[in-house]
């Protein structure tokens, strides 16, 4: 039987492996980790699981939804039961526009009601309606089309922090086609940024009641657990794989506790680690790889004795970047979450860290609780000592899509095919860093690796 190994047990590397076992070949998971999950991290504060990484997904792409199906977890997951996000601005806080699609405010008149964007501000935005195509060729960044369709207020009070929480990028560098290819689908339809998207809600014809994310109760690891069953005895804990070369028409890993030979090879680690596996084999895919730049974060995740705290209206807020803190946002899961809301604690997940700012990673654990513990009280009144609480850092963990990064995900997988048949990469960042996209990666690559297999004696 032909063997392929995946490096990378997060949920790439997992649901390519997933789908491999399913049609029959012999597959192993090698993880470095002492667990399986990747950045999906399930932990427990004061007694209660919290997600430490990603903590829901997107409805609209199926993959992990069919996933969980798959699994039989489906049937146990849970959405928002407030979705109504807030932002940090000017030193007051204010609530988001209802009518708004990724920030972009699809009703001024609602803006303007708000005490969210100046009377000049909305003016701009106003121009979007009466003013020429003025697109720019080829692909730009989100800042660009946001900027030159609805101005820089709008950009940097609304639609900045909303689109820069989910990369922990920086809009002006992202690129509209590879980093927000729904919004780069919506803007497509009229010149009118704000006419084109209500277009796109009318086609969609989406139900509202459908929820927009989902989650498990007890976690997102709820989810890894059960892949982690069905791939029983075919995954390798503890390993770091740190090259990979030829020999006799097969590929050798080599690891720091051993050798692994394989037919075909997965790399579902993230982009510069694969680089540095592939790098013996091949300089300039390691070079291209090595290449696509990575954002850092880190949670601070607080319990608090809810006896102690006022309920938060909401369930979390933005920070808008000119307000100079270093939390970039919260979320007040106890709000957002109906499992864990009405307990003895209230659960709060706060982020710092963006792709040009790193001060979270220059300062140690307890300096960032302190800081965003005072950040807290100034912004939201939080007084309270935290029963319990938890620092996770993410460094290099969201990769940026910046102008160009389709062109090299592209030359990236033409390279493998001509230099390096039978190694595929997979994971956040290429087609996707959402959960859905990541999962829907990992098995293009795992039929990728079969299609290859036939074609090998
Ligand atoms: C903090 C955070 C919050 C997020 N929130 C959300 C969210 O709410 N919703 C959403 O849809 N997405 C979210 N994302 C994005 C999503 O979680 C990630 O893009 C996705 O989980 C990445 O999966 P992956 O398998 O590609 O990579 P990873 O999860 O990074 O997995 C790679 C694995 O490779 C292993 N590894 C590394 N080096 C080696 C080696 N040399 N040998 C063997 N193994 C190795 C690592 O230990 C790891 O387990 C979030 C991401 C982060 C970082």
């Amino acid at each position: 039987m032909r063997k392929v190994v995946v490096v990378g047990g997060g949920i790439s590397g997992l649901a390519a492996a997933y789908q491999l076992l399913t049609n029959g070949y012999d597959v192993s998971v090698i993880e470095a980790s002492p667990a399986i999950g990747g950045k999906i991290s399930t932990v427990e504060i004061a007694g209660v699981p919290i997600d430490g990484g990603p903590d829901a997904f997107l409805v609209r792409e199926p993959e992990m939804k069919e996933l969980c199906s798959s699994l039989g977890v489906a049937d146990e997951l849970v959405a928002p039961v407030s979705r109504s996000a807030k932002i940090w601005v000017d030193g007051s806080m204010q609530a988001l526009p209802k009518s708004q699609f990724l920030g972009i405010p699809l009703d001024l008149d609602e803006l303007s009601s708000l005490n969210l964007i100046s009377p000049e501000g909305i003016a701009i935005a106003q121009n979007d309606l009466t003013a020429i195509d003025n697109a720019r060729d080829g692909d730009e960044t989100v800042g660009s089309l946001i900027r030159r369709r609805l101005g820089h207020e709008v950009m940097e009070k609304l639609v900045g922090p909303l689109l820069g929480g989910i990369n922990a990028g920086d809009p002006d560098k992202i690129s509209l086609k590879s980093g927000a290819p729904y919004l780069a689908s919506a803007a497509s339809l009229d010149h009118s940024l704000i006419r084109s998207i209500q277009k796109f809600i009318r086609a969609s014809n989406r139900n509202p009641e459908t929820p927009v994310f989902l989650t498990h109760p007890e976690g997102l690891g709820t989810v890894v657990d059960a892949l982690g069953k069905e791939l029983e005895g075919n995954v390798i804990l503890n390993e770091r794989i740190q090259s990979v070369h030829a020999k006799d028409r097969q590929w050798i890993l080599e690891g720091q506790k051993g050798s692994y030979e394989a037919d075909s090879v997965i790399l579902a680690t993230p982009s510069y680690i694969s680089g540095s596996i592939i790098e013996t084999t091949n300089g300039k895919i390691a070079n291209l790889l090595s290449n696509i730049k990575y954002a850092s974060m880190a949670f601070a995740l607080f319990a608090f004795p809810s006896k102690e705290i006022r309920p938060f209206d909401g369930s979390g807020f933005l920070v808008a970047k000119s307000e100079g803190l270093l939390m970039t946002a919260c979320s007040w899961s106890s709000s957002k979450w109906k499992h864990l809301g009405d307990k003895e604690a209230t659960f709060v997940r706060v982020s710092a860290g963006r792709a040009d700012d790193d001060r979270a990673f220059n300062i140690d654990n307890e300096e960032l609780t302190s800081t965003l513990l005072k950040e807290l009280s100034q912004i939201v009144d939080v007084q309270a000592t935290p029963m319990d609480s938890q620092v996770i850092r993410w460094p290099k963990s969201f990769p940026q899509y910046e102008i160009g990064h389709s062109n090299k995900v592209n030359r990236i997988q033409k390279l493998l095919r001509d230099k390096a048949p039978g190694i595929f990469v997979a994971g956040a960042a290429f087609n996707g860093l959402g959960l859905s996209a990541c999962i829907r990666d990992g098995k293009v690559n795992a039929q990728r690796a079969e299609s290859y297999l036939g074609t090998v004696n």
